[in-house]
């Protein structure tokens, strides 16, 4: 092949690429997190109970929610969003949860209008919602499943800690306080090695699914698929989730692949608790769709590479 032609058709390369499409986007993978309780049941007395969670195989093991990562990725959306100056309804520029059911400006609408109206909110179109005014609601164009520790690979402890007050225990025998300011509770503490699995919609982004026609631009659309990807960048960098403030996790390898369509099909997502899964993800979709991560280094560049491209639209040619 002579010079011209290869510049010829590495340009076409790179206008094919810089036209590529995304219709879906998934996430598996496994992280090994120590020492940390990011997610918990709840509180009966002065003890936390950990999350746990019970597998086909009747094992029990431990666990992060998936509405606690979707939270995680709302949150550093939100900040994003702010940073960027992305249109935002008065509900989510506070990050309330009520999201569009709190924009008075969609009641006595019709629901057509209305869903239109809810789409201009960067988080309400890619965290979905639910509106009683008019009944109008939105499923999200990200998912999370729990993240679920590797049974033979996790631990758990319940630690007891004191809240001890300065002179507590000069205190003598016979005086009494009402409240004391000592105080005894338990914590749980995991490690473990975590599989994880999200998928991302970019076909969904603006998408009014009443009239199945786009309610924002396409350079919007484009933005949007941006803060999204940097939202999983940055939930990815850190898990911010309960507990932190003395329990910040210890992040140390992090594995997986990134699965992406170019055109209607949804992503193959095998769970990454099974050993074989890269390779069954790896068998279904094409080579050029699959992107690997064995470090958080690499994880972020793979997103990064994701950005190049466009949300693919519906209908379009
Ligand atoms: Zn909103």
């Amino acid at each position: 092949m002579c010079r011209h032609n290869v510049a010829r058709s590495s340009s076409r390369l790179k206008v094919k690429k810089m036209n590529e499409k995304i219709y879906e986007i998934g996430f598996a993978g496994r992280i090994r997190i120590d020492a940390h309780s990011l997610n918990n049941e709840g509180t009966v007395g002065n003890v936390t109970e950990p999350r746990t969670i019970v597998l086909a195989s009747g094992e029990k093991t431990d666990g992060i929610s998936g509405e606690m990562l979707k939270h995680i990725h709302a949150d550093a959306l939100w900040q994003l969003a702010k940073d960027r100056k992305a249109s935002l309804c008065s509900a989510c520029n506070n990050l309330s949860p009520m999201k569009a059911d709190a924009n008075k400006k969609l009641q006595g609408m019709k629901v057509e209008s209305a869903l239109n109206e809810a789409l201009t909110c960067s988080i309400c179109d890619s965290h979905g919602f639910l509106v009683q005014d008019p009944t109008v609601n939105r499923k999200s164009t990200v998912e999370f499943g729990w993240a679920i520790g590797l049974p033979d690979k996790f631990h758990r402890d319940m630690h007891v800690h004191t809240r001890v007050a300065s002179g507590e225990k000069s205190r003598s025998k016979g005086e009494e306080s009402s409240v004391s300011e000592q105080m005894i509770y338990n914590r749980p503490t995991r490690s473990g090695t975590y599989a994880f699995i999200s998928v991302f919609q970019p076909w969904r982004i603006g998408l009014n699914e009443i009239n199945y026609t786009y309610a924002v631009e396409d350079k919007v659309r484009k933005e949007r698929y941006e803060l999204v990807l940097d939202a999983y960048k940055a939930m990815m960098v850190r898990l911010e989730g309960a507990m932190t403030t003395t329990r910040l996790p210890h992040f140390e390898n992090v594995e997986g692949l990134i699965v992406k369509t170019e055109n209607a099909m949804p992503v193959p997502l095998m769970s990454p608790i099974s050993d074989g899964y890269a390779k069954e993800i790896e068998a279904i979709a094409s080579p050029q769709n699959v992107q690997k991560f064995s470090s958080f280094a690499t994880l972020m560049q793979e997103i990064d590479k994701l950005k190049t491209a466009y949300p693919y639209k519906l209908g379009a040619q």
